[in-house]
């Protein structure tokens, strides 16, 4: 049984100093610090300062792990070898400052002297009503023959704080890791590509007593850096941990300061609220968080309700476009994949001449309301440009490629193979390079203006990671920083100023970093199990998401296409040939509708906590066929919730993926969604029905719903 607890702030302090000392008084080089119901103890010895606590007053709970991890590791290079240093050893000077509203940290005179003169700030701010340190950190090794190569900061060891312990990951829209203690699994991601898209983690318990330790990189820029979340099963221990690769990572004497704050908060609450932190700092300070609302995408991209994926073949495709079109009932959009004569992933980036009849193809479909949007690449140059011979690349692309430390470009393979059966070596282009940039916008302005496409896709940019290119002719700084994402800014920016109006561009998954540049993410990797839509209560209404993988028996796509609607995703991609599939067919066309009449909350509104229903739900599971075999298990009834704060009104989206009827307890209470109303008109919406009447209902109330099977419903809610 725990202890109870007590209620003056004072006491709760004096507990915590027992749970580290058994007379309550710490040791004489420890101190602490406490901020809200954060609070914080550090040992400082002779030769390091280390964490010795990280406890919520609140909830008594000690979250650190027994044996913690270091507040920063960095490793510097002295031309010879590797040299870490982290900050609990190896110093010969420290030392500890506290004064009102945050905390000074330093570390100096390394005692391995092949560190030269290496001095480390840590400062910590603290905002005690959000229970938050927010750090800063630098490193100056000036006159040093050392380089710094990479510096592991923000991070933390936790323990198994509570029974119900998940780690929340930015993989995709967002995952959850339950059994992340007692398991051994690792994250280990590469920040700004499809599998880390944004910089926070987060370790919380999920039920009543919800809440945990939001650990996050707020910084503006995006530079390059690795997430990683580490369990020690035997210790039950899972480490959150930030890897930074050093700008200039080849010069003696760099330094590094780190990009903006590291961020430690309590979370009071689940993935949703973290994600609330994250979208308030984003808010105000990212970069690339854009103008509200979108009004820069145009109205029929908004508009948008199903996206096809089709392979372009002269002569055929419109009947069946025109058949789909028809059936769905809404604003269509084509990707258009291989309308070029050169093979995927081959010969780019040489995509003319296009293949006869594309032009004219896509001016027909305009007749028949439906949108097009070709494919090109926006990152890779093949080595081998005209079938097996090296055309331009060692002429004109090789200087602007992407180099390593050995000066060769870094190159990728997709599987695709030249004529003579060896494989396609394709070279990542530095985005920073005029040659590149220019490449990329010249090709997309001959398919908007000469092809007369409705947008382009252009693959990769918030897919791939960050290449630390080292070459010195780009004029940026080599490895590290944000300088990748400045030459996509740069690039994209450019093409934007010149595209027509009524024209927009996508690329290809969900990266945050490039959200201003473009108007739709194509999220077709959202494949997995325990996903949550984090990356939507951030982003919502900012950028356009649209098109999964539909892969799967009839419920997988059903369950795919339910996500995707409370996920606020435009819905697609499809072959057209799916409406001739009745048990997908109807389910889509019921979830495209009812979404169509609701377009606007997704490119102008802000997502709001999924509603929850009282108890549990049957779950059903399919194989998603996602790679492999991918067995992903949801609720029967999957629940999102949308809100356009200005125009006063909120939706409930319900989608019953299974083929049974599911009667469920709503609770429903305007608090947990952050609105403020006390009365409201409730409407319900059915695919294909009239609206039943509206009613009015007040700011908390509880109904059992019956819902039919492979159907979906959406309340709204005006006030
Ligand atoms: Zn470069």
């Amino acid at each position: 049984m725990s202890q109870p607890k007590p209620r003056r702030k004072s006491d709760r302090i004096a507990q915590w100093q027992h749970t580290l000392a058994p007379d309550g008084l710490l040791p004489p080089d420890w101190s602490t610090c406490v901020c809200g119901d954060l609070a914080i103890a550090f040992e400082q010895a002779d030769a390091g300062i280390s964490i010795r606590s990280l406890y919520d007053l609140r909830l008594q709970r000690e979250m650190l792990a027994a044996t913690p991890a270091p507040l920063f590791v960095i490793t510097l290079f002295n031309g010879d070898d590797d040299l870490p240093i982290s900050a609990d050893a190896g110093w010969g000077q420290t030392e500890l400052r506290k004064a009102a509203g945050g905390i000074t940290l330093k570390w100096s005179e390394p005692l391995d002297e092949r560190l030269g003169r290496l001095n480390v700030w840590l400062h910590a701010t603290m905002d005690a009503q959000h229970h938050m340190l927010n750090w800063t950190m630098t490193a100056t090794n000036s006159l040093s023959p050392c380089s710094v190569r990479r510096v592991i900061f923000p991070q933390a060891a936790l323990r198994k704080f509570d029974g119900r312990a998940v780690v929340f990951i930015p993989s995709g829209p967002g995952e959850l890791k339950r059994n992340a203690w007692d398991e051994s699994w690792k994250y280990d991601q590469p920040y700004g590509q499809a599998w880390c898209s944004m910089q926070f983690m987060a370790a919380y318990a999920e039920g009543a007593e919800a809440g945990g330790l939001y650990l996050g990189a707020h910084d503006p820029f995006g530079s390059a850096k690795e997430l990683r979340a580490l369990s020690d099963p035997e210790t039950h221990t899972v480490t959150l941990q930030y890897d930074i690769p050093a700008p200039e990572l080849l010069r003696p004497g760099n330094g590094f300061r780190f990009s903006g704050e590291a961020c430690w908060q309590l979370l009071r609450g689940d993935w949703f609220d973290a994600a609330q932190i994250y979208r308030r700092w984003c808010a105000q300070n990212a970069r690339w968080w854009p103008v509200r609302p979108r009004e820069d995408t145009p109205m029929w991209m908004r508009e948008v309700g199903a996206w096809l994926q089709i392979n372009y073949e002269p002569g055929e495709n419109v009947q069946a476009i025109r058949r789909f079109r028809e059936y769905m009932g809404v604003t269509v959009a084509v990707h258009w994949y291989n309308w070029h004569q050169i093979p995927f992933d081959n010969d780019y980036p040489h995509y003319f001449p296009e293949k006869t009849g594309f032009a004219d193809v896509i001016r027909e479909l305009h007749q028949w309301g439906v949108a097009s949007m070709p494919y090109i690449n926006g990152r890779l140059w093949d080595t081998r440009d005209r079938g097996a011979e090296d055309f331009e690349f060692t002429r004109l692309a090789l200087p602007a490629a992407t180099k390593d430390m050995d000066g060769k470009p870094f190159v990728e393979r997709y599987g695709s193979i030249e004529a003579d059966g060896s494989p396609v070596t394709l070279a990542v282009m530095c985005p920073t390079t005029e040659l590149w940039q220019e490449r990329v916008r010249e090709i997309t302005l001959r398919l908007i203006n000469a092809i007369g496409a409705d947008g382009v896709y252009i693959d990769q940019v918030a897919a791939a990671k960050p290449v630390l290119c080292v070459d010195p002719s780009h004029g940026h700084p080599l490895g590290g920083g944000h300088w990748w994402n400045e030459g996509y800014w740069d690039m994209i920016d450019r093409i934007r100023q010149a595209l027509p109006p009524g024209r927009m561009l996508t690329t290809e998954c969900n990266a945050e970093g490039f959200i201003r540049q473009f108007d739709g993410y194509l999220t077709w990797h959202w494949q997995h199990d325990t996903m949550v839509p984090a990356f939507q209560a951030v982003y919502g209404g900012l950028i356009l998401t649209f098109g999964r993988s539909y892969s799967g028996d009839a419920l997988a796509q059903r369950m795919k296409a339910a996500q995707q609607y409370i996920f606020g995703e435009q819905i697609g991609w499809f072959a057209p040939a799916v409406i001739d599939q009745p048990d997908v067919a109807v389910f889509l066309r019921r979830v495209i509708r009812l979404r169509n009449g609701l377009s606007r909350y997704f490119s102008a509104g802000e997502m709001l906590r999924p509603p929850k229903f009282e108890g549990q739900l049957p779950q059903v599971t399919a194989d998603w066929k996602w790679y492999g075999e991918c067995r992903v298990t949801t609720d029967a009834v999957l629940t999102g919730a949308w809100v356009i704060r200005g125009e006063h009104r909120m939706v409930m989206l319900f989608a019953n993926v299974s083929d049974a009827e599911v009667r469920a307890l709503l609770h429903f209470d305007r608090r947990d969604h952050d609105i403020d109303f006390d009365n409201a008109q409730l409407t319900v919406h059915f695919p294909d029905e009239v609206d039943a009447p509206a009613e009015t209902v007040g700011a908390r109330f509880h109904r059992t719903v019956t819902f039919a099977p492979q159907t979906a419903v959406a309340w709204e809610l005006t006030w």
